[in-house]
């Protein structure tokens, strides 16, 4: 991976989580699914590490194939469906 310059690394990010925060219930079950990629913070809701904050209060990340799994079971823990994945080529809303 280290050998990739920038472009040639996020165009290896085809799919973006993004996170309905302001609709988060603080359940904490995307971090512990997916603690690497979800931190609960001190308001008691959950951010997306590393994550884009948009105007809305969403957040956004873009992430790699290989760590779509990890975040797709998070996105089925959260009771309320607030976390959503996107497939960046095709703008499929994956769920
Ligand atoms: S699983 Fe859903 S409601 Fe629970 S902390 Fe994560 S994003 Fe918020």
């Amino acid at each position: 991976m280290d050998d990739l310059n920038q472009p040639e690394q996020q165009a290896l990010k085809k799919y973006q989580i993004q996170h309905d925060r302001p609709n988060c219930i603080g359940c904490a079950a995307c971090a512990a699914v997916a603690p690497d990629f979800w931190t609960m913070h001190e308001d008691g809701k959950s951010d997306i590490v590393g994550c884009t904050k948009r105007d809305d209060e969403w957040e956004e990340l873009d992430v790699e194939e290989k760590d779509f799994q990890v975040n797709k079971e998070a996105a089925d823990s959260c009771p309320v469906n607030v976390i959503h994945i996107i497939n960046k080529e095709t703008g499929e809303k994956i769920i």
